[in-house]
Parts: structure tokens; sequence; C-alpha cells
């Protein structure tokens, strides 16, 4: 992870700020962490009250401030960016997280008990925000998580040159010193599971905050090789064995399908691994590709090599190891419904192109049995909400984050995590 800003940096960004009375970067943050506020009071140098602004507001402030997109969300309607550049938000943020945990200072407690008891499903940015939330409200809380650690996408899929583990695990003892217990390989799954928690075992309320893990793939006619990858799994192989995950792309060629950040991530870990060369295959322009421009970037410092308007149309495996793709070239039509212009194959240019790995980073969905736990869902497998709130067809089961939205950003899943809490809050309190 790069280093974060120093006093002196953080204090000469923040002077920079216009303190616009109308504040265009807090109407940007969909985790309403209210950057207004935090640059003001650290302009007057009061750390204490900034930091606390933060951490109220957004419990994962730490890890926002290091991988919100900055530049379509707080930053962009930021004034200063008219006069000069946008003030650099994220890097305040997260100087003022980092200036808590070196000075020890805690910005927020625990409340008194108020007797309840709340269920969170899934340990990722949603479910972490929701937990913290009830718990400074005075809920006992438990977060049952599938996997052996906490975190979600943040520990599994985004790649430790972005996020280190050990800056996650901070933010993430911050949330359990409030007194919220975690349960990992606990998974919950089905109807029934929801039905004993509300019962037998005494929760008042649930929110459901599973997440998008099923990878979106070609439909292609061969794909029987161990060298094709989904970029989640080829993701959690880099956090999780290092060394296997290096061993396995060192000195190859890497064909990445997709242009996202899951893409770039994947292109970007394999490079930094060792592969010989990273190809980057995307059927439409390089204006079009729906990845964070600072991590098309980074992708490009790193040597990606960007193949713009080609699509693959099928593997080539032998003796079940790829040898390469099946690609042709593509042209720009009218938009389509997306409202991005539609790729058209261009006769005639069919091509085959060596490769030695292959990882389809497509788009994420919910799993296909997200219908299990009886709610109704879409043709996503999305859970259907009723409002912003996330309550779903079901009372006292609320949904929120990705399992609801499909793949969307941390700042989002924050949003939904404080709306399913205080939500679940009035409920309890309105029932006496
Ligand atoms: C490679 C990659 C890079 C990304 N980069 C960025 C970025 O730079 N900036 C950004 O803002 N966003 C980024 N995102 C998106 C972001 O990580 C997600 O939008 C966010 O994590 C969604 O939060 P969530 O809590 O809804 O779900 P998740 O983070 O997916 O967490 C869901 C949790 O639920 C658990 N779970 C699932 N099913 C069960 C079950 N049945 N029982 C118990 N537990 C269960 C899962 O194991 C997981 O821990 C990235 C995503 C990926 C994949
Ligand atoms: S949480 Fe993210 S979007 Fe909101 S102010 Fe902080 S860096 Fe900007």
């Amino acid at each position: 992870m790069e280093k974060g800003f120093t006093m002196d940096q953080a204090m000469q960004e923040a002077a920079r700020c216009l303190l616009c009375h109308d504040a265009p970067c807090a109407c940007g943050c969909p985790a309403g962490t209210e950057p207004d506020r935090f640059i003001r009071k650290l302009r007057l140098r009061n750390l204490k009250g900034a930091a606390r602004v933060i951490k109220e507001n957004n419990a994962l402030g730490g890890v926002c401030a290091v991988v919100c997109p900055t530049c379509t969300l707080c930053a962009e309607g930021c004034t200063a960016a008219g006069l000069d550049r946008p003030i650099r938000i994220g890097e305040i943020q997260r100087f003022l997280v980092e200036w808590a945990w070196q000075t020890g200072f805690k910005p927020i407690q625990a409340g008194p008990s108020n007797g309840r008891k709340v269920a969170v499903i899934g340990s990722g940015p949603a479910g972490l925000t929701c937990a913290a939330e009830l718990a400074r409200a005075g809920c006992k809380t438990v977060v049952f998580e599938r996997k052996p650690e906490a975190g979600g996408m943040l520990r599994y899929g985004i790649p430790p040159h972005r996020l280190s583990v050990e800056f996650l695990d901070k933010e993430i003892r911050d949330i359990l010193a409030l007194g919220v217990e975690l349960r990992c390989n606990s998974a919950v799954e089905t109807a029934a599971d929801l039905d004993r928690l509300l019962s037998s075992e005494g929760f008042d309320a649930i929110f459901l905050a599973t997440g998008a893990w099923s990878s979106v793939t070609l439909d292609v006619p061969h794909r029987d090789s161990r060298d094709i990858f989904d970029a989640l799994t080829f993701l959690q192989l880099a956090k999780t064995d290092p060394q296997a995950f290096a061993a396995r792309v060192k000195g190859k060629v890497v064909a990445v399908v997709g242009g996202g950040d899951s893409a770039m991530d994947a292109a970007v870990s394999a490079r930094r691994a060792g592969a010989l060369d990273v190809y980057l295959f995307y059927r439409r322009s390089f204006v079009e590709m729906p990845g964070d421009p600072e991590e098309k970037r980074q992708a490009i410092a790193a040597g990606i090599h960007f193949v713009i308007l080609t699509q693959p149309t099928d593997f080539v495996i032998e003796e079940g190891r790829l040898v390469g793709l099946k690609v042709v070239r593509t042209r720009l039509d009218a938009p389509d419904a997306s409202g991005r212009r539609r790729p058209v194959r261009m006769a005639g240019t069919e091509h085959e192109f060596q490769a030695d790995l292959a990882v389809e980073a497509l788009g994420l969905v919910p799993p296909a049995n997200a219908a299990a736990f009886g709610l109704q869902v879409d043709a996503q497998h999305r859970i259907v909400v009723r409002d912003g709130a996330g309550h779903t067809t079901r009372p006292l089961v609320l949904a929120g984050g990705d399992a609801v939205r499909g793949a969307s950003i941390v700042a989002r899943a924050v949003h939904d995590g404080k709306m399913a809490a205080h939500a679940i809050l009035d409920q309890l309190k309105s029932r006496g």
C-alpha cells in the first residue's frame, strides 16, 4: 500500500479547501462521511473532533479513504477542482483515521445495553457497518461469516497493494471493540436458518449482507482447463497464498478478459507476481471501460497491454492446457441499453492469440442459491427490497450491499448498512 499523508501534508491539503457552504463533496459521498465537517475541524487543529466525525458517520472510514473512487464521488463536485485540482479528501480522511490509531484515540464507543439482539449475515462492509451502528446504539450484535476471516471483498477481493490486510484488521478491531461478536466459518444459508435465528436463538432482527460472489463467465464452447480462472478465484489465491500464486503466474503470458476494477486488479496482481506479459481484452473502447480512472492509470504504469475493441470468442485448449484465445475485432455501433456504444464483431478479423493463463473478469452477481433464504429475488439473484432501508418481503429481515445492488462499491455498502441499522432500531423501538 502507498504511504499516507503526514500531518503537514494533511494540514496543507486542508488549507486548500474553500469551505463551501453547500459542500458538494458531502453531497457526493454515498456513505455520508461529511468531508466538509472533518476538513473544517482539521483546519482548526481539532484532530479528535475530525476523527470523530469520520468514525461516527462511517465505521469503515479508513477503508473508504483508501479504496473509494473519489473522483466520481466526493471529489467530483469539489469546487477547488475548477480553480486548480480537487482536494485530496481520501488522503485527508486516511490521515485522520491513522492518527487515531497511532495516538490510541477511540472516536466511537458502544452504547449502554438496550437488551436487543440482532444477527448480521456477512462481514463485508455492509454487514460490519450495520453491526457497528447497532452496537453503538446498545444492541448485542452477532456477525455470522461463512469465510475463515472477516472483511468480505475487502479481505478476499481487493489486492494487498491497494488495501493491506494489516490496515483492514485495524479497522475491524475498532468495530469488534464495540462488543460486536464475530462468528467465522458460520454460514447462514436457508429460510430455516433465518427461522432458527429469529425463534430459538432469540434474535430480534436480521440484516442480510452476503454480497455478490458468483462470477459471470464467457459463453464459449470450450473452457475445460485449470489454466482458466474467474477473477475472484485468481485474486483470492493472490491474497491467501501469494507463493502459490507467484508460482502459477511467473513467466507466463496472462490474458485478462474484462474492463472493470476486478480486471485491473487481476491484471496488475499477475504482473506484480512476475507474469511475463499481461494482456487485457476489452470489447469496447478505452473511454468506455468501467474501471476507475486511477486504477486504469496504475494498470498502464504496471505495463499491462490494453487490447481494446477485441472480443474473445473461445479458449484454445490442448490436452487440458490453455494455449490461447480465439478473438475477433469489434467496432462500435449505436448505444445499447447501458448507454454505452454497442460492440459489433467485424467479419474476417478472427484470429488466435497465444496465452498460458486466462482470467475472466466480466462481473459478479449474487449466487443462484440467494433464493434459498425464502425471500423474493430478481433475475440476477439480487434480493428484492421494498425501500431504501432494505426491508425485504419478510418482516424483521433486512438486506443491503452487493446482495441487493449487485456488484457496487464499498461506500454504498456502508450506506446500506447504516440505513438498515437505523430502520432496525426504529422498528425495535416501536415494538416497545
Ligand atoms: C476485485 C475487487 C476490487 C474492488 N475494488 C473496489 C474499490 O477499489 N473500491 C470500492 O469502493 N469497491 C471495490 N470493490 C467492490 C466492493 O468490494 C464491494 O462493493 C463491497 O465489498 C460490497 O460489500 P458487501 O458487504 O455488500 O459484500 P461483501 O464484501 O461481498 O461481503 C459479503 C460477506 O458475506 C459473506 N457471506 C456470503 N454468504 C454468506 C452466508 N450464506 N453466510 C454467512 N456469510 C456469508 C461473504 O463471505 C462475505 O464476507 C471491489 C470488488 C472486487 C471484487
Ligand atoms: S467515504 Fe469515500 S466518498 Fe465519502 S468522503 Fe470519504 S473518500 Fe469521499
